[in-house]
């Protein structure tokens, strides 16, 4: 079976050369540091498995028939689509945040679209080689990175204006065998934890811009690749366990010094003119993830600020209700735009479907420019307290304890225990580094707002609405 288990992952990153730096040094992908980012990706295994979760988390490959990990399946009906936002919706749920290895699913589909439109255009053979990549992608279960963003140096600069040419990922030779690339990708989710980084252009190029035009996959510790490593992660726990604390994140800098990439991993090179297309191919599927994972983080917020108006005794009050109704309101129409990009979603010439753009950049853009609204929303019916709360050794200690207990009552209904939980996780949810993270994920995770409204109002009609004013008043030409 092509579905592998979180052990097997854990164990084939352990016998991965090391070439991951966090916080000053080397470190193997087995440091603890690394341990809570690695459940998350872990639990996408479990899933796949899991009996509650397994008609998502699964599916059957239109390669090889075989049952595989759908964060490794290319979108091949609509119904994949819906299934694919879903998943990610649902999943985030159990890691209560990103869920992170769908990055890698919307970047296999773009590199599917776009290599064959190149071949139908240029007679190449990308797809044919990409479809070998994806065979083995999928028999082996991997996880990949999305490495899209260059670090793009002057951003009133185009790449080939830059002062350093390498500010934005470049191929230096080409060579019988294979290309040679040198750049860096920021902000690279998983880093330190994916088999593959898979590699795509940033932005449209142009005719000068050809050696900027490369898309490839190659194993996230081949010589020349350096992962520069941040964590992020809510407070480990001392007792008071939650499925909450055992995740986290990681982001790396991922430095391609002098990278050989064989020709058979490369799918795209040269092509300036697709480089758009590239790029923006994986932002519409990626969107249309958020249309997913935007709501998940929607529903957290949600749950949590009705619980803990519930708590303190407070639920019924009409301001709260009125905000939680606009919570849901904002969860509900991301959601629909996903479900609107997938109904609306059409074949391209390699068989995947691709999602409406319209509807998978207006989820998006909807939820981002909402993110701090609803962290705004919680930390007013929340109140000061997760900001405040002791730490947990003052609720274990016998000394202290009886006084946190007997002051932290507010419904007599609820137990000490309980409220403190709730609002222990409302404070690593909403007032710490992890929140930090989270919001910043939220606003420029696959695109900042401004992204999407230039790629909304780039493919638009807006002239068949000025028919539609024209028709009213009686306007004719
Ligand atoms: C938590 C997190 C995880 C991420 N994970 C990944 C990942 O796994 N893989 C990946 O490839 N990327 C990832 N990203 C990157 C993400 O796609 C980028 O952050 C986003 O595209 C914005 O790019 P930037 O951060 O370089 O900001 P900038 O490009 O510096 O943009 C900041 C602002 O500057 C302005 N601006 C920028 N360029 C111009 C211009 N030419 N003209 C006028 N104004 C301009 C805009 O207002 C823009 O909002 C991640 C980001 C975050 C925050």
């Amino acid at each position: 079976m092509a579905i592998k288990t979180a052990e097997e992952y854990r164990e084939r990153l352990k016998r991965m050369r090391p070439n991951v730096y966090a916080g000053g040094h080397q470190i193997g992908r087995d440091d603890p540091i690394l341990a809570p980012c690695i459940n998350t990706v872990a639990y996408t295994f479990e899933a796949a498995t899991d009996p509650q979760f397994q008609h998502l988390a699964a599916t059957t490959s239109h390669l090889t028939g075989e049952k595989i990990n759908r964060f490794t399946n290319v979108n091949t009906s609509v119904d994949d689509l819906l299934k694919k936002q879903e998943m990610v919706r649902t999943l985030c749920h159990r890691v209560g945040g990103c869920i992170q290895r769908c990055m890698a699913t919307d970047t296999i589909n773009a590199m599917g679209v776009v290599s064959k439109e190149i071949d139908d255009a240029k007679g190449t053979e990308y797809h044919k080689r990409f479809l070998e990549f994806l065979k083995y992608y999928q028999e082996n279960d991997l996880v990949g990175s999305t490495s899209q963003s260059d670090v793009k140096g002057d951003r009133s600069k185009r790449p080939h204006q830059q002062a350093d040419p390498d500010l934005y990922l470049r191929v230096v030779e080409k060579r019988k065998d294979g290309i040679v690339v040198r750049g860096a990708k920021n902000h690279i989710t998983m880093g330190p934890y994916v088999d593959e980084h898979l590699a795509i252009p940033t932005r449209t190029l142009t005719k000068e811009e050809s050696d900027w035009a490369v898309a490839f996959a190659i194993p996230a510790d081949a010589d020349g690749i350096k992962n520069i490593s941040r964590v992020t992660g809510p407070r480990p726990r001392i007792e008071l366990k939650a499925p909450y604390n055992q995740y986290g994140v990681s982001d790396s800098v991922v430095v391609f010094d002098n990278v050989f990439v064989p020709w058979e991993r490369v799918f795209m090179c040269g092509e300036w003119e697709f480089g758009g297309r590239l790029a923006l191919t994986f932002a519409d599927f990626h969107r249309h993830s958020y249309c997913g994972c935007k709501p998940a983080i929607t529903d957290i917020i949600m749950g949590a600020t009705a619980l803990v108006a519930d708590y303190n005794g407070v639920g019924n009050a009409p301001h709260i209700r009125d905000e939680l109704t606009e919570l849901t309101i904002i969860a509900e129409l991301a959601y629909a735009s996903g479900i609107a990009a997938s109904v609306k979603a059409h074949p391209t010439s390699s068989g995947i479907y691709e999602p409406a753009f319209l509807y998978s950049n207006c989820g998006r853009y909807l939820s981002g420019v909402n993110v701090y609204h609803e962290y705004d929303v919680l930390t007013s019916v929340a109140g000061g307290l997760p900001s405040t709360l002791p730490f947990e050794q003052d609720w274990l200690n016998p000394e202290t304890r009886p006084y946190l207990e007997k002051y932290i009552m507010r419904n007599p209904e609820i137990s000490a225990e309980k409220q403190h939980r709730l609002f222990r996780f409302i404070s690593d949810f909403s007032c710490s580094a992890a929140s930090g993270w989270s919001q910043y994920a939220g606003v420029h995770g696959g695109g900042s707002p401004i992204m999407e409204k230039i790629g909304i109002r780039g493919q638009y009609d807006l002239e068949s609405k000025k028919d539609v004013a024209k028709y009213l008043a009686g306007i004719t030409e």
